[in-house]
């Protein structure tokens, strides 16, 4: 069951949804100020927070803020109608949408639908965008390159060669096809191309950390693997 977080001083209003809510299928927990509601979200599991603006005390801008600090789940604000500065404080403060109050309940629904399905997307891209290998990350989205917990700078091509050989670890790749895929037919500086992107590899992914990934398969090419 999905979890929806409501922070909203209205008692009424905050009932009024989570009546609402709860019918839809979702769980729902209710924080009447921003103080209550930042410390549950830092302490419960939300798929998603609807978050009042005007609230007493620490007001719904500056908890969004403090939520962002630590988490980007999904934020949909409660403003009151015209309250034009406070959407764009909102919208540049990390929250994923608005809903001007008074609103319909089936509009607030569709939002929410959307938000929810915005973070799987993401979430789904995020894990299938990283390729692991012991102690050997690459994240193909944002094309970087993590061993242990230190980034590791990669040239354009070097990155698309360990993407190559990550993408097909524990088999061994000739140097002709690694040379086919990485340089392309029309290269005409021969295989030992691969070797020296290969040596440099090594120098900035294995070496200054002691370990191992790629292995020399002698005769033939290469092939990435767990130690
Ligand atoms: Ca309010």
């Amino acid at each position: 069951m999905e979890r929806i977080l409501i922070i909203e001083d209205e008692e009424k209003i905050a009932r009024f949804i989570e009546l609402e809510l709860i019918h839809e299928g979702y769980g729902v927990i209710k924080a009447f100020n921003g103080r209550d509601g930042l410390e549950l979200v830092k302490t419960q599991p939300f798929d998603l927070v609807l978050l009042d603006i005007m609230l007493p005390g620490l007001n719904g801008i500056e908890v969004l803020r403090r939520i962002r600090q630590f988490s980007d789940m999904p934020v949909i604000l409660l403003t009151a109608r015209d309250a034009v500065v406070d959407k764009v404080t909102g919208l540049d403060g990390g929250a994923d949408d608005y809903i001007t109050k008074p609103f319909a309940i089936e509009e607030l629904l569709a939002r929410i639908r959307v938000a929810l399905r915005k973070r799987d997307f993401h979430n789904t891209l995020e894990r299938t965008s990283k390729i692991v290998l012991g102690a050997l990350c690459l994240d193909s989205l944002k094309r970087e390159v993590w061993v242990k917990d230190t980034l590791v700078h990669l040239t354009k091509r070097e990155f698309d060669l360990l993407h190559y050989l990550l993408r097909n670890k524990n088999v061994v790749l000739s140097r002709e096809t690694i040379l086919e895929e990485i340089w392309g037919y029309d290269f005409s500086g021969g295989t030992n191309a691969v070797d020296v992107y290969i040596r440099h590899l090594r120098a900035k992914i294995e070496e200054p950390f002691g370990l191992k990934f790629i292995y020399t398969v002698r005769g033939v090419g290469y092939v990435i693997k767990d130690e």
